[in-house]
């Protein structure tokens, strides 16, 4: 049981980050929910975790292209046990026509806000005499696609930083991990079933096994319950000798 720990989840008021915080507060952990949106919903999304779950769960809101406000967001959790880095956008377009404020505000999200996190967790952590961080990362940071050359970059980076993390709490009861998803089924990519059907003229099922899920051999999208279940896991003493490494929940998208 996680009781007594808070987590802080990074863009955690959809998609793979909300999942990952209802597995942690089911586990038992006290949760921090952030994005940069502060709309009452996002505050209504934590008050319901923590009474379904019977723990202490509060949203702040924080943009993670900021560095300022990356450890505002640490500094704000008080104890920080648990960080998960998974705030993360995307854009597609060959590098040659990629607009460099698309480049820069990716590399910022999804690599630079990790490296903030992770400076202003650790002393907390080291407080604290335990410590879990877990970064999200993607396939995409074990292998490459065209067209998603920020992407892409910025999830090999966060790969690396990973393991440099791990190796500086080596000595000490804190582990880094990155865990790569393969395609997940959230609101984001169920937003693009529509297009795609017209655009290939294809039925929902066809265009989700034959375009979507082309390079995951399963045929199946991973679940945010399954990448949050990941996530308890690494937080278990089970993976207390887990540290510098990748976890690939990719239905085999990276044994091709
Ligand atoms: P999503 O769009 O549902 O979630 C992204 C989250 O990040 C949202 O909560 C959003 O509010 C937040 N966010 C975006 N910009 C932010 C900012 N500037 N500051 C703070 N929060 C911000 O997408 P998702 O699919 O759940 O993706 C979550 C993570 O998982 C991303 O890092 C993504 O790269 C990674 N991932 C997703 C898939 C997939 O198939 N869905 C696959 C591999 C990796």
């Amino acid at each position: 049981t996680l009781q007594g720990k808070t987590a802080v989840i990074t863009g955690s008021n959809s998609g793979i980050g909300l999942g990952v915080a209802r597995e942690l507060a089911r586990a038992g952990a006290d949760i921090v929910l952030n994005s940069f949106t502060d709309r009452d919903e996002d505050h209504a999304l934590a008050a319901a975790i923590g009474s379904e779950f019977g723990v202490t769960a509060r949203y702040v809101a924080a943009d993670m292209s900021k560095a300022g406000d990356c450890r505002a967001l640490i500094e704000s959790a008080g104890t920080c046990d648990i960080l998960v880095n998974n705030a993360g956008i995307q854009h597609v377009a060959p590098i040659d026509e990629f607009p460099a404020d698309k480049w820069d505000a990716i590399i910022a999200i999804n690599m630079n806000s990790a490296f903030h996190t992770t400076a202003a967790a650790l002393p907390k952590m080291r407080a604290a005499g335990w410590g879990r961080v877990v970064n999200i990362a993607s396939a995409h940071g074990l292998t490459a696609s065209p067209y998603k050359s920020a992407y892409v970059a910025a999830k090999h980076g966060v790969v690396g930083l990973t393991k440099v993390t791990a190796l500086e709490t080596a000595e000490e009861p804190i582990t880094a991990n990155a865990i790569c998803p393969g395609y997940v089924l959230t609101p984001l990519v169920e937003a693009q079933i529509p297009d795609t059907m017209e655009k290939y003229c294809m039925g929902r099922e066809e265009v989700i096994k034959k375009v979507m899920l082309d390079r995951q051999p399963s045929r199946e999208f991973a679940t945010v319950e399954q990448l949050g279940g990941t996530t308890v896991f690494l937080c278990s003493d089970a993976a207390a000798q887990i540290t510098g490494t990748t976890i690939s929940v990719d239905g085999g998208w990276t044994a091709l």
